[in-house]
């Protein structure tokens, strides 16, 4: 029995994978999600953590960012291994089973794969501004991973979103010294999340945005510009955070030998795609009648999964039975 052999393999953790690997979970597969971000929750917590949905079942409304903690506890409950920070590039076919390299290298075998890739890897929009590609991971960060790297520093966070006032927010209590700058006088990020941070001690600084960045082996000054006057003020800082949203990207899939369809994958009904034992779930695929939505996309993982137990285990069947009958492992 080859250990690093999975039953499946979940490309993508927003809320369509994570509802897939609860369900492969439930199925007693081995299981893993690969998703290109730092953290997971798709769309979700990328794009609009502080918006309202009103259309999950059970939900007469729920902020995004907590559907995702929710989908993300439930999914964690048959404790499946999760790769983050790493993008699925290449799938090629090994005897009866799959490879997917990542753009770490990394050879993940599978025998199936569930593509939940959204519209695709996401990235974080990058600046072009002197020194700050010097300085990636040394001093200036896209996004937070770990708070606590950020204790008694003085802090620069450019963003004018949910996920910069969010940041500035969680650490100016860590923080020596946070300054906020926008290069708007409006903020996009939530009204009440925004009359916070101005009730804050976080400097903001508007219409401001980043010119260079500077520091001799460690970054020691940001230097920022009012984009209306052109004038330039230096700011000591140890850290800088670029919070400026993200792109995303289909990329490398498209070259996988799948059926498209624009920028989406074919699937029939069974959510199978052209390739054996790889399927599409999510936005990410399409059929007649498709809608792009959290509630239809859960529904067609089920399907997915589920079927995808039936190949790899033909006395397995299909309809996977009654969570309600079952006895669950305890929650997180
Ligand atoms: C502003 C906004 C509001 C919305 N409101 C609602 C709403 O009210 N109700 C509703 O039902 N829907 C809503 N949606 C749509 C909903 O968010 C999507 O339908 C849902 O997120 C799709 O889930 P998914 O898991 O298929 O894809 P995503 O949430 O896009 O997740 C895909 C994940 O796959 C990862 N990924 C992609 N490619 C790779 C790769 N090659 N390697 C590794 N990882 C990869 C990505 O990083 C991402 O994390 C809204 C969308 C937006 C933008």
């Amino acid at each position: 029995m080859n250990e690093a052999l999975y039953d499946i393999t979940i490309i993508g953790g927003g809320p369509v994978g994570l509802f897939g690997a609860f369900y492969a979970g439930l199925r007693g597969m081995k299981t893993k999600i690969i998703d290109s971000l730092p953290q997971l929750g798709g769309q979700l917590t990328a794009l609009y953590p502080e918006k309202y949905i009103y259309d999950m079942p059970g939900f007469p409304e729920v902020l995004a960012k907590d559907l995702a903690e929710q989908m993300i506890r439930q999914a964690m409950r048959f404790k499946p291994t999760v790769c983050l920070e790493e993008r699925a590039e290449h799938l090629t076919r090994r005897d009866d089973y799959w490879i997917i390299t990542t753009n770490k290298g990394v050879e993940h075998a599978t025998r199936t794969v569930v593509i939940c890739a959204g519209a695709g890897a996401f990235t974080p929009r990058k600046l072009n501004a002197e020194g700050v590609e010097a300085f990636e991971g040394k001093g200036v960060y896209y996004g937070v991973r770990d708070k606590a790297q950020f204790e008694g520093k003085r802090l620069l966070i450019v963003g004018g979103g949910d996920s910069a006032v969010d940041w500035a927010l969680n650490l100016y209590p860590i923080a020596r010294e946070v300054v906020l700058i926008h290069r708007r006088d409006e903020f996009r990020a939530h009204e009440q999340s925004v009359a916070q941070l101005r009730q804050s001690p976080v400097r903001i600084l508007t219409p401001y945005e980043l010119r260079r960045v500077e520091g001799n082996g460690r970054l020691e000054r940001a230097v920022i510009f009012h984009n209306k006057t052109q004038e330039e003020v230096e700011l000591p800082v140890d850290a800088v955070i670029l919070n400026l949203g993200f792109v995303a990207s289909l990329g490398p899939i498209k070259t996988w030998g799948l059926e498209l369809e624009g920028n989406a994958i074919r699937v029939d009904h069974l959510m199978r795609t052209n390739l054996p034992g790889v399927y599409a779930a999510g936005d990410v695929c399409t059929y007649e009648g498709k809608l792009k939505l959290i509630a239809t996309g859960v529904g067609e993982v089920c399907i997915a999964v589920n079927h995808a137990k039936h190949t790899i285990d033909p006395s397995a069947k299909m309809f996977p039975g009654h969570s309600s009958d079952m006895t669950l492992p305890a929650l997180e």
